[in-house]
């Protein structure tokens, strides 16, 4: 088998209670990532996360 290559689809985004703008994606294969744009002018960054069950 080759290595899988993840399709990220957006789920959409919300606030969090901080303030930052946050979008969620994830895959078929069901790994998901959160892209998080922090305030202040700094670089957005993606957390990946844990495959549902
Ligand atoms: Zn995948």
């Amino acid at each position: 088998m080759g290595e899988h290559v993840h399709i990220r689809h957006r789920d959409g985004m919300e606030v969090s209670p901080a303030g930052e703008l946050v979008e969620t994606y994830h895959c078929p294969c069901g790994s998901m990532w959160t892209k998080v744009y922090p305030l202040e002018g700094r670089e957005p960054y993606t957390v990946k996360g844990t495959a549902a069950p």
